[in-house]
């Protein structure tokens, strides 16, 4: 029987199925220490958020340093340098004129900021535009507003009845080898254009994870579609919304996909790598265009949203030391694709594996087995359990096998990974 302390509730865990959790002493770079003294890679960064490693001294420091000289304070009607200096530098690395950054906690409430925004935004104008454009698999979040807008599963059934409508097209993922992607790309988008063209004036926006589909399965797509959909939003006059809370910061092998991809959305939700892996801290960060529609007196026309600790001091130094790392580390976030692709090279005629890809600092195959694809195929569980004693910590999201390394991660240590991947599906 797993033994859970019991005082706490673990989350995404089957309680009466999941193994007794492994407690972790301490993190330095690529590594966590078990308490066995036992050390193991983490090739996931820690859910996608460690993107320079564990307990960098340089984050350590610059946390400490706002700690005993401010650590948090009101955001409405007082102000910081921290917030301000990393607003700055992110609008700097972003596309297009997305300058104004509204501070939160989390992905969740980062994408439901955006969404609120974009809904507001028609409103502010004097349309009613009640529904939004998604992707089936997409995965934005656990607050209401983030379930309706992703992909409706086991996670979302119970809930059903209080999500709203939203309508869904099909995500054209893509592997390496496959011939199809380019028709299926135009499939949507006529489908697309058909909504918009029936429709006029009914949709607040789309919303899309740009390049990769994390949670949904590290589904990947091309810079191409987004270029196709960045145009028809334009042809048609709806608003784009860009869910980089994943990609973001380095993943994709430039520091956003839509940089990547050359496109220019209106909103952009970012997150997980904002602040380095240390502390949660997110923003939402809107065009001009958005933001001059609620440039008024009128109180009706006020973005009423925000959060107890909203750009909150320690979390925006541990942003702007990240920004910092961000830069010494672009030789690797942009080489990793090169090394992944190497690697995977060498497994591509393994029988146990399909659908191989790539973008960026991201790799992902599938596990051919039995079961169906998806998120509760029993082949992670089984991988869950012995990756640990191979030296890894992998999660893999059903059958889909990945890795999402930080950037602190060698040639070497990354043909380590794929060692122990080849060890384990034997
Ligand atoms: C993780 C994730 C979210 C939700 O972020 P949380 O910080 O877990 O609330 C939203 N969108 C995407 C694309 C994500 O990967």
């Amino acid at each position: 029987m797993p033994e859970f302390h019991r005082n706490i509730w673990y989350p995404f865990t089957i309680l009466k199925e999941a193994p007794t959790p492994v407690k972790i002493e301490r993190g330095d770079g690529l590594w966590l220490e078990l308490e066995d003294g036992r050390r193991i890679m983490d090739c996931i960064s820690s859910w996608w958020v460690n993107i320079h490693g564990h307990a960098h001294p340089k984050m350590a420091k610059a946390i400490a340093e706002q700690a005993e000289k401010l650590e948090q304070v009101i955001f409405a009607n007082f102000t910081h340098d921290p917030a301000e200096q990393l607003a700055e530098q992110v609008t700097e690395q972003l596309p297009g004129d997305l300058n104004r950054v509204f501070f939160s906690d989390d992905g969740s409430t980062a994408v439901e900021v955006a969404m609120k925004m974009a809904y507001q935004y028609w409103h502010n104008r004097g349309q009613e535009r009640k529904k939004f454009i998604c992707f089936e698999g997409a995965y934005h979040g656990d607050t209401f507003g983030a379930m309706s807008a992703g992909e409706r599963s086991v996670f979302t059934e119970v809930f059903d009845d209080l999500l709203f409508d939203v309508d869904f097209l099909p995500y054209p993922d893509t592997w390496i080898g496959d011939q199809t992607v380019a028709e299926r790309e135009d499939e949507i988008i006529t489908r697309l254009e058909q909504m918009l063209d029936e429709h006029p004036e009914t949709y607040a926006g789309i919303m899309i994870e740009p390049l990769i589909q994390g949670a949904g399965g590290m589904r990947m797509c091309r810079e191409d579609f987004l270029q196709k959909l960045h145009w028809v939003n334009r042809q048609f006059d709806t608003l784009l919304i860009f869910d980089e809370v994943m990609t973001g910061f380095g993943r994709t092998g430039d520091w956003f996909a839509s940089r990547r991809a050359q496109v220019e959305p209106d909103l952009i939700a970012l997150a997980k790598g904002l602040t380095g892996g240390f502390l949660p801290l997110s923003i939402t960060v809107a065009s001009d265009k958005i933001f001059e529609a609620f440039n008024s007196s009128d109180p009706i026309k006020t973005f009423w949203h925000g959060h107890s600790y909203t750009a909150n001091p320690i979390g925006c130094a541990a942003g702007l030391a990240s920004m910092q790392l961000m830069h010494e580390n672009e030789p690797t976030f942009t080489e990793m694709e090169r090394w992944h692709k190497e690697e995977l090279h060498q497994l591509r005629d393994h029988p146990k594996l399909k659908k191989h890809r790539v973008k960026g600092t991201i790799a992902a195959v599938e596990i051919d087995n039995e079961g169906e694809d998806g998120y509760l195929n029993p082949v992670a569980n089984r991988i869950k359990e012995n990756c640990v004693d191979e030296g890894l910590l992998l999660r893999p999201l059903g059958n889909v096998l990945y890795l999402m390394p930080p950037y602190c991660t060698t040639r070497e240590q990354l043909s380590e990974m794929y060692e122990g991947i080849k060890q384990l599906l034997e």
